[in-house]
């Protein structure tokens, strides 16, 4: 199945690493590792649009044209499991600015409940990257979408390592403009939310908390 504005990633590497993610004997250090790797590759593939303007720079011999990043990027992992992700995105891009919005999925409901978000009153940057390893059923990345969008960011992308297609259908209905960058698609939702193969729960499995 093809879904419009969502790119899962081609590259041999993150297939690689996804499958050693999947493992369940892959222990938490190992698995902070290549959540970290993961990430990285897949960020490469989602700041191939980003603007650059020039510049001239100075190398030790002579004034060439050079270029540099025109905009500001927000990185903003979803609580706790898209913690683990910034570290990757930021060997990249180190100067890009993370905001934290907490919210928690109620276990009944499965609803996303908000309580952190100390994003000040105007936007401090121009281009939001939402992260998150397990778009489920896309109740958080679309609470957390609409939090950004109210903030005034419009330019969002959503980084994510597995998906089911009822997350990603979640995502279209509520924002069909939020490109998708993921390492797979899965095949479905389990009755308790989890996805299925999935790897099971990315937040305990990075934190050692299973
Ligand atoms: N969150 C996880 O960590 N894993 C899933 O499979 C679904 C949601």
């Amino acid at each position: 199945m093809k879904y419009e504005n969502v790119y899962p990633s081609q590259h041999p590497l993150v297939a690689h690493k996804l499958t050693k993610l999947r493992d369940k004997n892959t222990k938490p250090k190992k698995f902070r590792e290549l959540i970290r790797e993961i990430s990285s590759l897949l960020i490469y593939e989602a700041t191939s649009d980003l603007r650059i303007e020039p510049i001239a720079v100075e190398t030790p011999l002579e004034i060439t044209d050079g270029f540099n990043l025109q905009q500001k990027i927000g990185l903003i992992p979803i609580l706790r499991a898209g913690l683990g992700m910034v570290e990757g995105i930021w060997s990249l891009m180190p100067s890009a600015e993370v905001w934290h919005i907490g919210l928690y999925r109620d276990e009944n409901t499965l609803s996303p409940v908000e309580y952190y978000n100390k994003l000040p009153v105007d936007p401090t940057v121009s281009v939001c990257m939402i992260l998150d390893p397990m778009l489920a059923t896309g109740g958080s990345a679309v609470a957390t979408i609409d939090i950004v969008k109210r903030w005034g960011v419009t330019n969002i992308k959503f980084i994510g390592l597995i998906a089911a297609p009822e997350g990603i259908q979640h995502m279209h209905a509520h924002h069909p403009d939020v490109p998708i960058y993921l390492a797979a698609i899965d095949e479905k939702l389990n009755d308790n939310g989890y996805i299925l193969p999935g790897l099971g729960d990315a937040g305990d499995r990075q934190f050692g908390t299973a």
